[in-house]
């Protein structure tokens, strides 16, 4: 067949497939809720619809490749210079730019596991190596082994702070430590993408943290707290040399106008979009609390999202969730991860919750 004639890359081989949230079913009668992908539930607001309307009456034209306007405005809101921002085609686009610019075949790539899916896959395309080095049993990075798994071959650690799908976040003291260990030549990629959602005050904003650090770059998103997932916009914040070696990673015309429009009319919005963040934070504290007082060894999360740690019983679990029209995220074997969203999708989680332990024990 053709596929014994045309040669692909073995490095292709390596590549592990993504397994997206799958939409929820519609059902008679019932109304279904996606909790597989840490979404924003909230509709776009009416002031970023209007500008994307407008947008995409433009459609016909390439958008400014450059991105002007959009690094411009995100250098204003986060007060950082244009030339140390890269945009990108949401923030796994970023990262896989990130690979692309750091890894030769054979190099080395650090990150926990379990942690975000996109890695093992960003790292395998580029014919990087892996090294995953396993959560602690609070399902938080264990960075002193992070750090002693570094090797003469490693060109990246990823540091997922809030960890998806767990939820915990890194200190800064122990960022702090980690990070005088790490050679110099080897970039620290810290993941930001929950960030609006952390209350928790020992973790860094690692952009105003680590502004010095030549070899730490931050990655953040559009897609969560902003909820512009399906526009797929995302940024980098690293030192000169990095942003400029991303740029040139970049796929030519990757954001389009009506996503950078988008971008720029959420970050004008931000303080309305805070308080739905706000929403969600309060939901989040409400679930974690309702669901160890059933007796569930929920890990801290200060993500949009909570983690059940069910071993065996994950596939049980989601198919019991799915029951009730909820589609969660299982990692067989492992637990699942499921998103804070709409009242009454977390009200039905915590039933499903305590069912379910019902039956188990
Ligand atoms: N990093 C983490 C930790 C994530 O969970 C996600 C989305 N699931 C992303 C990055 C990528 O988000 P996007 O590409 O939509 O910006």
């Amino acid at each position: 067949d053709a596929k014994a004639i045309v040669r692909l890359r073995h490095a292709l081989d390596a590549v592990p497939a993504y397994k997206p949230g799958k939409p929820a079913a519609a059902r008679d009668g019932v109304t279904t809720y996606k909790i597989s992908s840490n979404e924003n539930p909230y509709p776009p607001l009416p002031s970023v619809l209007a500008v994307v309307e407008k947008a995409a009456a433009q459609m016909n034209r390439y958008p400014d490749m450059a991105v002007t306007d959009l690094t411009q405005a995100l250098a204003n809101h986060l007060g950082v210079p244009v030339e140390r921002i890269a945009t990108g085609t949401g923030s796994v686009g970023v990262l896989g730019q990130i690979i692309q610019a750091t890894c030769d075949p054979g190099d080395e790539v650090i990150y926990a596991w379990r942690s975000f899916e996109a890695y093992p896959i960003v790292v395998a395309l580029a014919g990087a190596t892996s090294v995953q080095v396993p959560l602690d049993e609070h399902a938080r990075h264990d960075l002193d082994a992070m750090a002693a798994a570094v090797t003469d071959r490693t060109r990246v650690i990823l540091v997922c702070t809030p960890n998806n799908p767990t939820g915990p976040v890194v200190h800064q003291a122990e960022l702090d430590a980690f990070l005088d260990k790490v050679p110099e030549h080897v970039l620290v990629v810290i993941d930001e993408a929950y960030l609006e959602f952390v209350r928790d005050g020992q973790a860094p904003d690692a952009i105003a943290t680590y502004e010095e650090r030549h070899n730490v770059a931050v990655l953040r998103t559009f897609s969560k707290a902003y909820g512009l997932a399906g526009l797929r916009v995302g940024y980098a914040v690293a030192h000169e040399p990095v942003a400029q070696a991303l740029r040139k990673t970049a796929v030519p015309f990757g954001v389009s106008t009506i996503a950078q429009q988008a971008a720029i009319a959420s970050l004008a919005a931000w303080d309305e979009l805070a308080e739905r963040v706000d929403a969600l934070v309060a939901e989040r504290e409400r679930v974690v609390a309702a669901l160890r007082h059933q007796g569930w060894p929920v890990p801290d999360t200060e993500a949009n999202f909570v983690w059940l740690p069910l071993g065996a019983d994950t596939e049980a679990f989601a198919k019991a969730a799915d029951g009730a029209g909820l589609v969660v995220r299982p990692f067989p074997g492992e637990g699942a991860r499921c998103t804070i969203a709409e009242t009454e999708a977390n009200d039905r989680l915590l039933e499903v919750a305590r069912s379910f332990l019902a039956a188990r024990t």
